[in-house]
């Protein structure tokens, strides 16, 4: 077994190009041929692997797919067109009408709004409990869950569960544990280490290496039994580990179409080879940028697992390799103080994405959650006074001399 980068970078070795390309081309098309009518035939019968038609396969896909399973450690992976298509095939995949899962209201934006205007209408009942606590989550299951859902590292609450304690529960009632691992990435956070039966992931983020495109992964880390689902069962007793993805592969992701473009595989590729540099830095920067912060006197507080005074950071130190993630909050005295200080930045971008190579400022009370009420975001912990940035691989000097310049002049 070779070390992440090392497997990010050489990959399988799936079949050698005709012409010896070092690299997995860019397979931009739509059909395959055959030879015969019976090796047709056997390609859809699923009795010999072969590229039929890329809404369901297709060869740089596959050598994405491929790649992040290897470095992932998990059984096995699927690549879609975004993160959200990637917890929604999930979910499709789990759970159904008249059951429930048991999540979290520290959701990703979208993910809360997936769940509770999108889902909930087609009979899926959301339950929330407070991962931080794993009795309540135990409380919340009852024979209808079809799964637990959560984040390795909130956003905007930064908070880290103990995942290992969720992973007992789950597996004491048979209920898939199911973590969305965008922010850690498998270079920080080995979900299935931590006893994690479903990794999805947003590979936007880190993994594109420079927000270059939409992508994400559907990742079964082959510790589940899905003999036990009820959904899955069938799949289960005709495909043991595999079940999953014959579920997803032959039935909802090839039925749903949300496909993963072969060039947005070739740059998610490229990302993953280089991700390990990029998130070591990233991280680093984070770390020193926190620190600063911290002890500015125009900064209220200043969140980041990475702190020791953090309620999250003896989970995030034992769980994510000693490392932290690239995000930190802040809160200074006012709303008007956050605009103003966003709008005097020079170098750091105002701008809605995580994770990318340029360091991202945004006030999330009025953007991503503008939709909802100030009680709702009281719940959910997002606050007027909060600035989310989201740091880069930049010198960090120069991000310590932008924030610095902009806190001058409140
Ligand atoms: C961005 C993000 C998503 C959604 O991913 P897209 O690729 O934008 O669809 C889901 N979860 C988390 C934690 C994210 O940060």
């Amino acid at each position: 077994m070779t070390g992440f980068t090392t497997s990010a970078i050489h990959g399988v070795a799936l079949k050698r190009d005709v012409h010896g390309s070092l690299r997995v081309p860019v397979y931009d098309t739509v059909a395959f041929e055959f030879d015969s009518a019976k090796d047709i035939n056997q390609a859809f019968a699923g009795r010999k692997p072969a590229h039929t038609y890329s809404r369901i396969t297709n060869p740089t896909v596959e050598d994405f797919e491929q790649r992040i399973r290897l470095v992932s450690g998990g059984a096995t992976a699927i690549a879609v067109s975004s993160g959200m298509a990637a917890i929604t095939n999930v979910i499709l995949t789990l759970a159904g009408a008249g059951t429930n899962i048991v999540t979290s209201k520290h959701l990703f934006g979208n993910t809360l709004s997936l769940f509770e205007k999108t889902l909930k209408p087609w009979g899926l009942e959301i339950r929330y409990a407070d991962m931080s606590d794993p009795a309540t989550v135990s409380r919340a299951i009852d024979n209808n869950t079809r799964a637990v859902f959560l984040e390795s590292i909130t956003n905007p609450q930064l908070e880290v569960a103990d995942f290992r304690a969720l992973s007992a529960i789950t597996q004491d009632h048979s209920v898939p544990l199911v973590v969305d691992n965008t922010v850690t990435t498998p270079y920080l956070f080995r979900t299935r280490d931590s006893g994690v039966n479903v990794e999805v992931l947003s590979s936007t983020k880190y993994i594109t290496g420079g927000a270059t495109s939409l992508g994400g992964v559907i990742i079964d880390n082959g510790n589940f039994d899905w003999r036990n689902s009820p959904r899955l069962k069938d799949w289960g007793i005709k495909m043991g580990p595999l079940a999953m993805l014959g579920a997803l592969r032959r039935e909802i992701y090839r039925n749903v179409g949300s496909c993963l473009a072969p060039h947005h595989a070739y740059l998610q590729s490229l990302g993953l080879e280089t991700l390990s540099l990029r998130i070591d830095r990233s991280c680093g920067n984070t770390l020193a940028l926190a620190e600063f912060l911290q002890q500015h006197d125009k900064v209220a507080s200043v969140h980041y697992p990475g702190l020791p005074d953090s309620a999250y950071h003896t989970n995030a130190k034992e769980q994510f390799c000693g490392r932290y993630g690239g995000i930190l909050t802040f809160d200074l005295n006012s709303k008007h103080e956050c605009f103003k200080l966003m709008d005097s930045l020079k170098l750091v971008k105002r701008a809605t994405n995580v994770n990318d190579n340029k360091t991202l400022i945004l006030h999330p009370a009025s953007t991503i959650f503008c939709e909802y009420p100030d009680g709702v975001l009281s719940e959910i912990g997002v606050r007027h006074t909060m600035i989310r940035l989201s740091v880069g691989i930049e010198d960090f000097e120069d991000l310590k001399n932008d924030l610095e310049g902009g806190l001058a002049i409140l």
